[in-house]
């Protein structure tokens, strides 16, 4: 008894949550604003002793790819 219904609501419910992490997993490409997805994780050769890491990036639309430097003790 309007059960078809509640679940339709629960599937866009789920759909916008599962929308959100993927805008936020990664940093958004600087030339199409289309999210980037980590391709390889190394330590940072100049700090990976303190724990940085270097993050090898690639836009998932386009063929940007970078490396950023990440700290992760400072998570958010
Ligand atoms: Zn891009």
């Amino acid at each position: 008894m309007g059960l078809p219904k509640r679940l339709k609501e629960l599937e866009d419910r789920v759909a916008a949550l599962e929308a959100k992490p993927a805008a936020v997993a990664g940093p958004a490409c600087p030339i199409c604003q289309a999210p980037m997805r980590t391709t390889a994780v190394t330590a940072d050769p100049t700090f990976g002793d303190m724990g940085l890491q270097q993050h090898s990036l690639a836009c998932t639309r386009c063929a940007h790819a970078e490396t950023r430097q990440v700290d992760p003790n400072k998570a958010a």
